[in-house]
């Protein structure tokens, strides 16, 4: 089977679907095709591809393959290089109806691995996880980068600087990174989410949980989410926890946000009212930006300055750490190609596998997502 690695396109993308590791392994079965600079912008020469046993070759006969693996779903160039029946594996946002209706017209099988299932058995092919946890590291680094302050507390000849006061908004994978990443820089950290079990992990990384309480049954419900994510909160609740964050936002140096619902914009969680109450000096890093933002001032792909604080708000945070942010993903990737690839190491689409059914966002022709 032949399998291409193409230069991604989309502005801004700086990771690569295959690193040498990865491509290493599929080489020792398949034919690996990987186009001339697809891995410079993390900085993955072409000469080390060769050595782990790809072909380099030109744009054309990236696409002429049997499996295309991607970062960004292929823009209409791209999909005009790929003859009916290339499988398509990437980031390629599932909820992008008209992308995958152009890939269906062109007749891709396209997998979109956001769409992977939160099950153990797909727990390595998990790239929203993957580059969430990146994002989590590289917002803080961000923030400490633009805070006019330490984030440890210090005693000096000159006199005691106080720890940075963090707090971190929505406590998934890049929240918990977040913490993780904000302790060991030694800031004072606290934390909300709407899940329930966000509390005990909160805890167990040395940060204090924010605790916005359920008042009826139907709050309680809608908070535990479906498949490991969150639901919309009932109005009344979200005003509540607007209440007690305005309180904690004027007491914190850096606020990191990361809620997110999928396929919905991003929940308002810091209002322009509780940006006028902050610091001045105070640094917000929405890392929610692309969808909405979890604050409405914040800008994408700027750094603004409301009110005396910044506020950051750079998208995909993981193409910042390009290297590391690649090698994961090919790891998702390769994972995910062993689903589809059989024993005698031919394509086998199993369409009632609960992952191939999740992921499978067009074939023949159709699209299979709605
Ligand atoms: P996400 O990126 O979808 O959202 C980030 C966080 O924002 C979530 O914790 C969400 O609850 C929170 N949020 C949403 N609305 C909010 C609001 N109004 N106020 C405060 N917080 C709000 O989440 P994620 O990082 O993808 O992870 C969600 C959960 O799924 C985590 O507990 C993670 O460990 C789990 N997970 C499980 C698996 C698996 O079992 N295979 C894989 C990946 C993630």
């Amino acid at each position: 089977m032949r399998i291409g690695i193409p230069v991604e396109t989309r502005p801004g993308e700086t990771r690569v679907a295959a690193t040498p590791e990865t491509v290493k392994k599929l080489a020792a079965k398949h034919q690996v095709v990987v186009q001339s600079g697809a891995g410079m912008p993390a900085s993955v020469t072409d000469d080390a591809y060769a050595a782990a046993g790809a072909q380099i070759v030109g744009m054309a006969e990236a696409y002429a393959a049997d499996v295309v693996l991607k970062v960004r779903a292929p823009n209409a160039d791209e999909r005009g290089l790929m003859k009916a029946g290339t499988v398509v594996i990437g980031m390629l946002n599932p909820f992008d109806s008209a992308n995958i209706a152009a890939m269906a017209a062109a007749g891709l099988q396209a997998f979109a691995l956001e769409a992977v299932p939160r099950i153990t058995r797909a727990q390595s092919m998990d790239v929203l996880s993957s580059q969430a946890n990146i994002a989590g590291y590289k917002a803080v680094m961000m923030a400490a980068n633009t805070y006019q302050r330490f984030m440890p507390m210090l005693m000096t000849a000159a006199g005691t600087v106080k720890a940075a006061r963090v707090l971190i908004m929505g406590v998934g994978v890049a929240g918990l990174q977040a913490i993780a990443t904000a302790k060991r820089l030694g800031a004072v950290i606290e934390a909300s989410d709407v899940r329930p079990p966000v509390k005990e992990q909160v805890e167990s990384l040395g940060a204090k949980f924010i605790d916005v309480p359920f008042l009826t049954e139907e709050e309680k419900e809608i908070a535990k989410g479906v498949g490991g994510y969150a639901r919309p909160m009932p109005a009344d609740w979200m005003r509540r926890q607007a209440e007690l964050v305005h309180e904690r936002a004027k007491l914190a140096d850096i606020i990191i946000t990361t809620a997110l619902i999928p396929g919905r914009p991003a929940p308002t969680l810091i209002s322009e009212e509780t940006v006028k109450a902050m610091k001045p000096g105070s640094v917000i890093v929405d890392l929610a930006v692309s969808q909405g933002g979890n604050c409405p001032l914040s800008e994408l792909g700027k750094t603004v300055v409301k009110h005396g604080v910044y506020i950051v708000g750079e998208p995909d945070l993981a193409t910042l750490v390009a290297a590391d942010a690649s090698a994961l993903y090919a790891r998702n990737v390769l994972d995910f190609l062993k689903l589809i690839i059989d024993k005698e190491d031919k394509l086998v689409i199993d369409r009632e596998d609960e992952i191939i059914k999740a992921t499978l966002v067009c074939a023949g022709g159709d699209v299979l997502r709605k």
